[in-house]
């Protein structure tokens, strides 16, 4: 059985303090989450919006789990500055030549998700070894959203063609076939067949080759690592304008973190959306909206409300519910309401705020 904390200090200047020593120091947790940004649809910045803070999405996942060099991100909106900046060890480090590999998943690619990867030092440096997934929607996939999105002339200075050669893509097209892989001794990570993984559970000491992501071909080597000791990237199409996936991420010994934000929760949930969760230790869900404003001015905009993750954390064994893609117009004591009308009807639920810690022991 795991245990799960979010440590977030009501002080915001010693909050971000702390997310800056604990991603500098050895992470020996099974899975430990920085949430460097949990606002929804656009960065703010207010007296009213201060202990939840006004960066948009970027979570930094960390654990045991990783190989000690790697950086992993899931969406890079606007916490994503602050994260990067949060780097400077790991960039000098990376700038003197160590092993290293910089991940990010991206959920989808509307601008609160992509909006702070060019405020990082990352895709400036020759050397970054950059590992980037994502949902491919018509023809746009990861690739295309940094090309045509965020890092193009005349909304960038740097167009894309300058950098992108440092860069390893994998567009995601059917998120509920593959699962991804990674292990503690390898700097990649590896896409295979659902179908694949489930022959391969019977076997206790069945292995798999993950390919170590570099920009020199020659490093580009495979590690032949156990099945068993893998962490494991479970993906599920989410209800919201443009393809967006959640992320389930399940740790060696079984612990489970679910990821599901730009998601407008329904009335019932779907038997595949609820495998994908059951059994998380936390789950992180949208909740921009209260009921009343949901129904009556925001069905159909693809985000969540508290009458709804009632209705799913009911259904799910989870020892937490985080609350996540807050409303840019919600006031601190706002997100509290919504928080308390969640914490109604599922006690164990808190609001994530930008800076905080979510250890899973
Ligand atoms: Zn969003
Ligand atoms: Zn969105």
């Amino acid at each position: 059985m795991s245990s799960v904390q979010y440590l977030l200090d009501p002080d915001l200047v010693k909050r971000q303090q702390s997310a800056i020593e604990y991603v500098q120091s050895v992470c020996e947790d099974t899975l430990s989450v920085v949430t460097w940004g949990t606002r929804g649809s656009k960065d703010v910045c207010a007296p009213n919006k201060m202990h939840y803070g006004g960066n948009t999405t970027c979570w930094e996942l960390r654990s045991k789990h990783f190989h000690p060099e790697l950086k992993f991100y899931i969406d890079a909106g606007g916490g994503m500055q602050p994260a990067g900046e949060a780097a400077g060890s790991f960039i000098g480090g990376l700038l003197r030549g160590a092993d290293h590999l910089v991940l990010i998943g991206f959920t989808h690619y509307h601008w609160d998700h992509i909006v702070g990867l060019p405020f990082t030092g990352f895709p400036f440096i020759d050397r970054t070894c950059f590992g980037v997934f994502g949902p491919k929607t018509g023809r746009i996939g990861p690739k295309e959203a940094l090309e045509q999105g965020s890092l193009k002339k005349p909304f960038f200075p740097v167009p894309f063609q300058e950098i992108g050669h440092h860069f390893d893509f994998k567009n995601i097209n059917q998120p509920t076939t593959i699962i991804g892989l990674l292990h503690k001794d390898v700097l990649g990570i590896e896409w295979i067949p659902k179908i694949t993984y489930h022959h391969k559970l019977s076997n206790p000491e069945a292995t798999i080759d993950i390919k170590r992501i570099h920009h020199n071909p020659e490093y580009r080597k495979k590690t032949k690592v156990l099945l068993r000791e893998c962490v494991k990237i479970f993906m599920a199409p989410t209800f919201h304008p443009d393809s967006t996936i959640s992320y389930t991420f399940e740790m060696p010994a079984g612990e489970r973190f679910v990821f599901l934000t730009d998601h407008e929760l329904q009335e019932s949930v779907s038997q595949s959306m609820l495998q994908h969760i059951r059994g998380a230790s936390c789950i992180v869900v949208d909740c921009q909206y209260k009921f009343d404003e949901y129904i009556n001015m925001y069905t159909g905009w693809g985000h969540g409300c508290d009458k709804y993750v009632v209705n799913l954390a009911k259904q799910v064994q989870t020892e937490m519910v985080l609350l996540h893609h807050h409303d840019p117009k919600r006031t601190d004591s706002g997100v509290d309401s919504i928080a308390n009308n969640v914490a109604k009807g599922f006690p164990n639920t808190l609001a994530a705020g930008d800076y905080g810690v979510i250890v899973v022991k």
